[in-house]
């Protein structure tokens, strides 16, 4: 077969990874970069050089032209600013392909033009990337050719991190020191480093390029800003799981290809619950590789879409009324040594160590919900979390039968004796082979579910990068950690101690264990009554990030300072504001140019109809034609009224302080205003001649791919 893939033979094939190097490097500079990488010793500029220039050459087999500091600027996308490897030409006018040690450890992009919270001044123009060796250097293949990308941190003059990755990286230090000292506690003597593991389910939709470029609204803020149902949504489920579709699978076909040439473990693809919606999971990775691959994988969706006459889109909610796309965070911890320290065991009751590991983590989400909420914000989320189609903006966690029964035992009597077991399942037909079931089900509404030997963080919007989530669980979990090393280390009798300790934890932070119907009323009044917060909106959580608990913790463990705390706040404050500002500006040029035209046609055409008619048959009936008049002619003068409304408090906007106080704005002024604006847009679009509409439909969009 011609078309055959033979992925053993491709994967990784555009990856600087571990066998190129050991190929290419000589031995004692393999063996000092792998020093740099496993135990995080520092890198000298004579290893530098070397491995800079076997990473050229490599390159350069490869077809690379050029190679870039790739970053992720807090726009929450990834940043690259291209050189050639050209040399300066010589006498003769030849120019040779040069990379230096240097070249590849710093680049020096100008960082006044990223988001900085007020870190940089404009005039403060200087910003530094850093080669981060832990994410192995790729190349990328696009119009512009073949490029060079080096994974970096992105921080500014004064040394504060201005991106996703250097405080994703912190965090990942601190984690394993406290996870360390855990493990020596329960007398593990071998195992040399615990890194976090994250595995990031990715959703998105897949719209025709043609009829994309016909919507003005997807052009600008990625979503449909008007737009009535179809007559035919998801309500059959015949979607999910479905047959893939040809030009679908076409695609699919092709960014598993790209994907697994870069090392990204594709792994598992589906259509999901919305028509034209999918997913794509990896195997997890290391919490750095993985954030890094996951927007590896957002970035190929786009051009490959491209490539078949599609696009696209992240967007968290595209289509009102449809299912929106979630990116779940599937997070464990394991060793060097294969280890991963959620695995429960088959009789978690007995399993001590896992018991302190749980405990601690239930201590951290209920200590810092606020954090985890507000690492899962984004403008786009506001549309799903706490929407019945999502996990609710109240965070609790999930453990299943098997762990929530070892965690009643222990608050109930300190003590558990048992674990329930994992059932046979019988299918009751003789030839299908009895297999056992899990010893838990699935609770798909809770934002934060144990799934067997993971956490599965499922609040995540799917355009965000999953840096964020993780800088949070790896440092709320290393204070957890920290706390009871604390307490364990000084303990005279250790068993008893640790005894002590799982059932402390188990009863304060038991509140946050929720196993029932996450999308229900009763919850939310029932975590009232907990005391669980209940953080509705993006600007409502932002605050998590700076009150002094959150400095304090992430202060005591190296991960961001008050100072990138508060630029932090600020950025999305103004992320906010920006997105809304855009998405009202969309809706007042949609609506003023295309939408009003168009139903002033329609009533001018009923119009015509009916003097047309009557002059015709002066007995004909019209009532039809002036009634749709009548109608379309109220709905034209509300939309009228809305949009000018609109158009005065985005206006309005512009007085308001930048930061807290204008975010606040759009979100309770500016948002409800769009929301009255496109309310008889969507009324006028049922009923108007749709040759007349100016734009494709939800069913076009959706149902046509
Ligand atoms: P589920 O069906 O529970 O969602 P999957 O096996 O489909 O589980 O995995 C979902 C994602 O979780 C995948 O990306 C997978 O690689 C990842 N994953 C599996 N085990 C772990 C683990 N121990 N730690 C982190 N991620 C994991
Ligand atoms: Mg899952």
């Amino acid at each position: 077969m011609s078309d055959a893939i033979n992925v053993e033979k491709i994967f990784g094939e555009d990856v600087f990874g571990d066998s190129a190097m050991k190929e290419r490097l000589p031995k004692n500079v393999y063996k000092e970069l792998r020093k740099v990488i496993d135990e995080g010793a520092e890198l000298s500029l004579v290893v530098a050089d070397v491995v800079a220039n076997a990473m050229k050459n490599w390159a350069l087999e490869k077809g690379a032209t050029h190679y870039t500091h790739w970053f992720q600027p807090l726009t929450g996308v990834t940043a690259e600013k291209h050189d050639s490897f050209i040399s300066a030409p010589d006498a003769n006018g030849k120019v040779l392909m040069e990379f230096s040690g240097k070249e590849l450890i710093k680049g020096e992009p100008d960082a006044s033009s990223f988001p900085s919270g007020g870190l940089r001044a404009t005039f403060e123009a200087r910003g530094y990337t850093a080669w981060d060796c832990t994410s192995p250097a790729f190349i990328k293949r696009s119009s512009t050719g073949a490029t060079l990308c080096i994974p970096t941190a992105f921080c500014s003059y004064t040394g504060e991190a201005l991106d996703k990755k250097t405080p994703l990286l912190r965090s990942m230090q601190a984690i394993n020191t406290q996870a360390l000292r855990i493990l020596r506690l329960f007398g593990n003597t071998t195992s040399k480093k615990v890194t976090p593991s994250v595995g990031s389910e990715q959703e998105y939709f897949l719209v025709d390029r043609d009829k994309y470029l016909k919507r003005k609204d997807l052009i600008f803020t990625g979503r449909t800003l008007f737009g009535a149902m179809p007559p035919k949504g998801q309500e059959l489920d015949d979607h999910y799981f479905g047959i893939i579709r040809e030009r679908i699978g076409a695609f699919m076909k092709d960014l598993n290809v790209e994907l697994w040439k870069l090392g990204v473990t594709a792994k598992t693809q589906h259509n999901e619950v919305a028509p034209a919606q999918h997913e794509l999971a990896p195997i997890y990775a290391e919490a750095n590789l993985a954030v890094d691959q996951n927007q590896i994988t957002m970035e190929a969706m786009k051009r490959i879409a491209n490539n078949h006459g599609m696009v696209c889109l992240l967007h968290e909610k595209p289509f009102e009324g449809v299912n929106g796309s979630g990116k779940h965070n599937n997070w464990s911890l394991t060793t060097d040594d294969g280890i991963n320290m959620l695995d429960p065991g088959k009789t978690p009751h007995e399993n001590k160590q896992f018991l302190l590991v749980l405990t601690a983590i239930m201590a951290a989400v209920d200590d810092h919900a606020d954090l985890l909420r507000e690492s899962a914000a984004s403008v786009g989320n506001d549309h799903r979390l706490g929407a019945n189609e999502a996990p609710p903006a109240i965070i609790s966690m999930f453990l299943g039968d098997q762990l929530e029964d070892v965690v009643e035992q222990l608050v109930v009597s300190g003590d558990a004796t048992s674990s329930k077991k994992a059932e046979k399942m019988h299918m009751g037909v003789s030839t299908i082979p009895n297999f056992k079931k899990d010893a838990t089900d699935r609770n798909r509404t809770s934002p934060f579910a144990f799934t067997g030997n993971k956490f599965e963080f499922r609040s995540l919007g799917s355009s965000a990068s999953v840096a964020s989530p993780n800088v949070v669980l790896n440092t709320i979990v290393a204070e957890s950690f920290s706390y009871i090393a604390d307490e364990l280390e000084k303990a005279d009798d250790f068993e008893l101690a640790v005894h002590d300790l799982i059932k402390k934890l188990a009863t304060k932070h038991s509140r946050i264990i929720f196993n029932g119907d996450g999308y229900s009323d009763e919850w939310v009044e029932e975590a009232k009554r907990r005391g669980l917060p209940n953080i509705k909106t993006m600007v409502d959580a932002i605050p998590a990030l700076t009150t002094d608990k959150s400095i304090a913790l992430f202060e005591k463990f190296h991960v961001f300072t008050r100072a990138e705390l508060e630029s932090r706040a600020e950025v999305q404050y103004e992320a906010y504001s920006k997105a809304i500002n855009i998405e009202a500006r969309a809706m007042i040029d949609i609506a003023g140019k295309q939408i009003i035209p168009a139903a002033i046609k329609a009533t001018t055409q009923l119009a015509n109809s009916v003097n047309t008619v009557k002059s015709a048959c002066a007995d004909a009936d019209v009532s039809t034609q002036s009634d749709l008049l009548l109608e379309i002619s109220g709905l034209l003068a509300d939309t009228r009224k809305a949009l000018e409304h609109l158009r005065v408090v985005t206006e309005e906007a512009s007085n308001k302080n930048v930061g807290v106080e204008r975010a606040t704005y759009f979100k309770d002024v500016v948002t409800v205003a769009m929301t009255d604006l496109r309310t008889p847009v969507d009324k006028l679009e049922m009923i108007v001649d749709k040759d007349l509409w100016p734009m494709p439909s939800y069913g076009d969009l959706i149902f046509e791919v």
